[in-house]
C-alpha cells in the first residue's frame, strides 16, 4: 500500500487575527455544518480516487478546527476511518486556539483517536497578544493547556512567534520561559511575516521594507534585532532540552511532527477542504478557494450530478505535473529545511541518478564556503548556512 498523509482544512476562526492571511474567516454554525458535510463528501470521493493508500498521518488545520463542535470533528475523523485504510499508529493532529476547547470536547477527541494537539499561543505577553489581535490572553492559554494535559494528551505543540512589533529579548525570554516550564513535547517558533492584504500590512509595510533593507525601523525589530531574537530562541530552547529538527521546529524526546516531516520528505499527501494542496504521483494540485463553490461541488456529487471537469478532481482549481527538474529542486528545498538534511541514497532512489551528477559543483562550492556539510551519506546546511537559507537554497534552482 502507498503511504500517504491527509491534510484537512477547516477555514473558520472566531475572529480574524490582524497579521493572518490564511484562508479562513468568521462563519456561523449553519455554514460550518454545511462545510463539514461537504468535507465528508470530499473525503469519500478522494478515497475512491486513491484506493490502495495507507494513511500514516492526518493533520486537521485551519483556521481554528477546535472551534467546530465535537460532533462535527467526530464526523470528519469517522469518515476518514470509514473511507481510507488508516495506519493503527497514525499521528492524528488538530490545531486549536486557547479558549476553543473544553473537557468534553477533549474527551471526544481522545475517543476518536486524535493523539496530537497544536496550540497557537504566540506570546505569553498580553500586550503582544493584543497587538496581534488574538482572542486569548495568557491565562486563557494556561487554562487550555491544563485541560489538554488533564485529558491525557502527551503529544502537544505550542506555537510562538518572534519578530513582533516592539519585541525585546526580555519579552521573548518571558514567553520562552513560560512555555518551556510547561514542558510541551514540541515548540514551533515562527518569525512574523507582514503579509499583503492584512491590517498588519497597512500598518507596518514601510517598517517591513526598512527591515528588509537593513535600515532603522520604528515598530518592528530591525533586521539585526530579528536575528538576535531568532538566535536567542534557538539557544534558549536548546538549553531546555528542545532539539531543533527543522528551521522553525523543536522537539524533546524525539516527538517530532511526523506529518510535517512527511512534507519535507515529499511523502505523497492529499489536501482535503477549501484551498488545500495535494502532491500525489508527482502532480501538484490545489482545491478551489471559494467556500460556496466548494460546498456546491460536494452537493452536486451527493445528488448524483456529473461533476467531471478537465482536471482529475472536480475540487481542483489547478493541477500541474511536476517535471523531473521541478521535483529535484523541491527535494532539495524541502529536504534541506531539516537539520539533518537529505540522504544521497534517497535522491538516487527518487531520481535514478547520483546527487553529485546534478548538484556536485554547487555542493562543493557551498561546502567550501562553510554553508553545507556532509556526514554518513547525508548533506545538510550548517548553522551559518541556515542563517542565510534563502540565498543558499536558491542555488539549487536548475536552469
Ligand atoms: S486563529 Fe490562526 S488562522 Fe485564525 S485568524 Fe488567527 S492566525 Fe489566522
Amino acid at each position: 500500500m502507498t503511504p500517504i498523509e491527509l491534510y484537512i482544512h477547516i477555514p473558520f476562526c472566531v475572529k480574524k487575527c490582524l497579521y493572518c492571511d490564511f484562508l479562513s474567516g468568521v462563519f456561523d454554525e449553519k455554514m460550518q455544518r454545511r462545510y463539514v458535510a461537504a468535507l465528508c463528501t470530499e473525503i469519500k470521493y478522494q478515497a475512491k480516487l486513491h484506493p490502495g493508500c495507507l494513511v500514516s498521518t492526518i493533520y486537521v488545520g485551519g483556521g481554528t478546527p477546535a472551534w467546530l463542535s465535537e460532533d462535527l470533528m467526530d464526523a470528519i475523523i469517522t469518515t476518514v476511518k470509514q473511507s481510507f485504510k488508516l495506519d493503527p499508529l497514525a499521528e492524528i493532529s488538530v490545531e486549536c486556539n486557547p479558549g476553543t476547547l473544553s473537557a468534553e470536547k477533549l474527551n471526544v477527541y481522545r475517543s476518536i483517536g486524535i493523539n496530537r494537539l497544536s496550540i497557537g499561543l504566540q506570546s505569553a505577553n498580553d500586550d503582544e497578544l493584543k497587538i496581534l489581535g488574538r482572542i486569548h490572553d495568557y491565562n486563557r492559554f494556561l487554562h487550555t493547556f491544563d485541560l489538554v494535559r488533564k485529558a491525557g494528551f502527551d503529544n502537544v505543540n505550542v506555537d510562538i512567534m518572534t519578530g513582533l512589533p516592539h519585541q525585546t529579548v526580555q519579552k521573548l525570554e518571558k514567553t520562552l520561559n513560560a512555555v518551556t516550564m510547561l514542558r510541551p513535547e514540541h515548540i514551533s517558533a515562527y518569525s512574523l511575516i507582514i503579509e499583503k492584504g492584512t491590517p498588519f500590512y497597512e500598518k507596518y509595510k514601510f517598517d517591513a521594507v526598512k527591515q528588509q533593507a537593513g535600515m532603522d525601523t520604528e515598530e518592528l525589530p530591525t533586521d539585526e534585532e530579528s536575528y538576535r531574537l531568532y538566535k536567542f530562541t534557538m539557544d534558549y530552547l536548546a538549553s531546555k532540552g528542545y532539539e531543533r529538527y527543522e528551521i522553525s521546529n523543536y522537539a524533546r524526546n524525539g516527538k517530532i511532527c511526523r506529518h510535517n516531516v512527511g512534507y519535507w520528505d515529499r511523502v505523497p499527501y492529499l489536501g482535503i477542504g477549501l484551498g488545500s494542496a495535494s502532491l500525489y504521483n508527482n502532480v501538484r494540485a490545489n482545491n478551489v478557494r471559494d467556500i460556496y463553490k466548494y460546498c456546491e461541488i460536494s452537493e452536486a456529487i451527493e445528488s448524483g450530478k456529473n461533476v467531471q471537469t478537465e482536471l482529475s478532481s472536480p475540487y481542483f482549481e489547478s493541477e500541474e505535473e511536476l517535471s523531473k527538474k521541478d521535483a529535484m529542486e523541491e527535494f532539495m528545498f524541502l529536504g534541506l529545511r531539516k537539520i539533518n538534511g537529505v540522504a544521497r541514497q534517497d535522491f538516487f532512489n527518487s531520481f535514478g541518478i547520483e546527487i553529485d551528477a546534478i548538484y556536485g559543483p554547487i555542493i562543493t562550492a557551498l561546502r567550501h564556503q562553510g554553508f553545507m556539510d556532509a556526514k554518513e551519506g547525508r548533506l545538510f546546511l550548517t548553522d551559518i548556512g541556515i542563517d542565510v537559507s534563502n540565498q543558499v537554497l536558491s542555488k539549487f534552482l536548475l536552469d
